[in-house]
């Protein structure tokens, strides 16, 4: 695939490429903008189907991260890496070590932390060959640790702002919330949600997953073909991207979208098409910034548990803000927000 040509390319500064026979590592390192800071990211492993597919992830999730820290106000660039192949079969010490050391070689442009597919254990080893790398083990009371929960906390404080927002209550007590996706994430998502006394409705490709969140939860099973179109007043996307399109958006019947995941809409026009149907839209990386806040605390080693917890509460005023300004302009909330992004991101290489 010819990377200038591609529509997820957006003037990236750096695209790393990188191969070791021995360990099996195909990977992909973008670094989209360090005008604030690091190139920060976390690392995903997925099976991709081939090798672009790969490459257009890694271009759209490491511009995504340059928008959610400038929005997170983070003093962080953005970047994201991907490895090619399977988590469960094909993660090894070896492959980890050798994605540590292209890391390293980079110098401190690119921070690295776990995604989809990679784990704190997993941090823990690449940090063997790096020390560019964060969300590792959680020191007593000090920021660090699986970032997961921290960003299903704001993700659940984002629902209950664009709650209040759309249907004039932040009581989610009797709430109907569709989860796509049971993960790290996800599963954490529903505890909080549980918690508030919604009713919750789950899905996951892993049975066993959606078996435990029911267990745990009381949560209704859905089929995962038909949950992002179930009858609900909110879904929460908490598994891949890309799941809004021209084609998915005519058949949603909730009035809230907002969730954990990145990149859930197939292009900017799709958000324009979720106002049109008068669908509040919460920007994935403006509600999702609660473990990359986490991140950022540990890798600099400042601030405890209680100050990432205060940084993250303000993603929902945060969010009201968008909502309200695209609302009185008549202007998408993804719009709003890439606007927003954009300018603080021109300020910092100002
Ligand atoms: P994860 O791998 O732990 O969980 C993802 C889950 O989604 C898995 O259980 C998987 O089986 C499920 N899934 C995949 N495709 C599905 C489908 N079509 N239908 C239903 N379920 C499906 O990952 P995670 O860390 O929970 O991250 C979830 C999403 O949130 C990702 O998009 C990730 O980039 C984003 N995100 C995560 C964090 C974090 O702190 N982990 C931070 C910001 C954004």
């Amino acid at each position: 695939m010819p990377v200038f040509e591609s529509t997820a390319f957006d003037d990236h500064e750096r695209v790393v490429f990188c191969s070791d026979y021995a360990s099996g590592l195909r990977a992909i390192i973008a670094i989209h903008s360090t005008a604030l800071g690091p190139a920060a990211g976390g690392c995903r492993m997925w099976a991709y189907a081939n090798d672009d597919l790969a490459i257009v992830d890694a271009l759209r999730l490491s511009q995504g991260m340059s928008y959610k820290n400038a929005m997170a106000e983070l003093p962080f660039g953005g970047g994201k890496a991907v490895i090619i192949g399977d988590p469960v079969r094909n993660k090894t010490q070896a492959l980890l070590e050798a994605f540590g050391a292209y890391v390293d070689k980079l110098g401190g442009d690119y921070v690295t932390a776990e995604d989809v597919g990679m784990s704190v254990a997993d941090m823990e080893t690449v940090s063997t060959q790096t020390r560019y790398v964060s969300g590792r083990s959680q020191h007593r009371g000090a920021a660090g640790g699986d970032p997961s929960p921290k960003t299903a906390y704001g993700v659940f404080l984002g629902i209950q702002a664009a709650t209040a927002f759309r249907l004039g209550n932040e009581d989610l007590s009797g709430v109907r919330v569709a989860v796509q996706g049971l993960g790290n994430v996800g599963r954490h998502l529903c505890g909080y949600l549980h918690d508030a006394g919604a009713k919750l409705f789950v899905a996951d490709i892993h049975s066993d997953r959606t078996a435990l969140v029911r267990e745990q939860f009381g949560a209704t099973a859905v089929d995962v073909n038909d949950i992002l179109f179930h009858d609900v007043d909110v879904i929460a996307p908490c598994a891949l991207g890309g799941i809004f399109n021209s084609e998915s958006i005519p058949r949603v019947r909730a009035s809230v979208i907002a969730g954990g995941a990145n990149n859930q809409l197939a292009t900017d026009e799709d958000g324009e098409r979720l106002r049109e149907r008068d669908i509040l839209y919460a920007p994935d990386y403006v509600i999702n910034a609660g473990g990359i806040i986490n991140v950022a605390f540990e890798y600099f080693g400042k601030g405890d548990d209680q100050t990432v917890k205060s940084r993250i509460e303000q993603i929902g005023p945060r969010l009201t803000a968008i909502f309200a300004k695209a609302r009185d302009q008549r202007r998408s909330t993804n719009a709003v927000a890439n606007e927003l992004a954009k300018e603080k991101i021109s300020a910092g290489a100002g």
